[in-house]
């Protein structure tokens, strides 16, 4: 696949608005700030594709983007903002179980972290939802330009001993936007869940 080619396709407000439940998807999802924007950017080679929303509390909106016809990648809303008040972020992270719930056609899940504060609370709670509805998490531990190589490695290794205790298929890599790491690993896992 081609990620260069990927294209914006529609937002929805919530996943009673998305596009008929075919083909095949793969959400990204993580905390605001943990990077995904830049990732998405990065993954398709594009300046802004998917663009930051700098504005917390403001209603956020599933953007969905095409690879092909059938293919799609979805940006789900960051969450984690502390000034949100407490009934928005129910109604987001209610929103949030439902997709991983009772999507289709959603084939895999990559959360995104930071790699210097990696599985938080909600973080967890999406890699469950996701392992329990029988989808294939990929954990991207993100700006791992900001770590010293060893440091790196070591905090890659206890997530990837912590991934064992969610009982599902959750791999764990490192990425960088700046420095380019993992870009591949990530194209190859998407290219892997396209497939079949
Ligand atoms: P989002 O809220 O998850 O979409 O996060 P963004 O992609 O907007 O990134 C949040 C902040 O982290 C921005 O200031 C980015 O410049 C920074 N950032 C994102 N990716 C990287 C990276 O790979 N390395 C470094 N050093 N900073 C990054």
């Amino acid at each position: 696949w081609n990620y260069h080619l990927t294209h914006f396709v529609t937002s929805a407000p919530d996943i009673r608005h998305l596009p008929a439940d075919t083909g095949i998807e793969v959400a990204f999802a993580g905390r605001s700030n943990a990077g995904k924007s830049s990732a998405l950017n990065t993954l398709t080679n594009q300046k802004s594709l998917a663009r930051t929303s700098k504005t917390p509390g403001r209603t956020q909106l599933i953007n969905l983007f095409q690879v092909a016809e059938g293919y799609r990648l979805v940006d789900l809303p960051g969450y984690g903002y502390a000034e949100v008040p407490e009934e928005t972020k129910l109604k987001w992270q209610r929103s949030l179980a439902e997709y991983l719930h009772d999507r289709h056609c959603l084939k895999g899940l990559v959360v995104l972290m930071d790699i210097r504060h990696p599985l938080k609370e909600l973080d967890r709670q999406m890699i469950l939802w996701a392992v329990q509805s029988g989808r294939e998490v990929l954990v991207l531990l993100t700006k791992a330009d900001k770590l010293a190589s060893g440091a790196r490695k070591a905090q890659l290794n206890a997530v990837r001993e912590e991934a064992k205790t969610f009982l599902g298929t959750v791999e764990v890599e490192l990425f960088s936007s700046l420095k380019k790491i993992g870009v591949d690993k990530l194209s190859q896992k998407l290219d892997s869940w396209y497939r079949d």
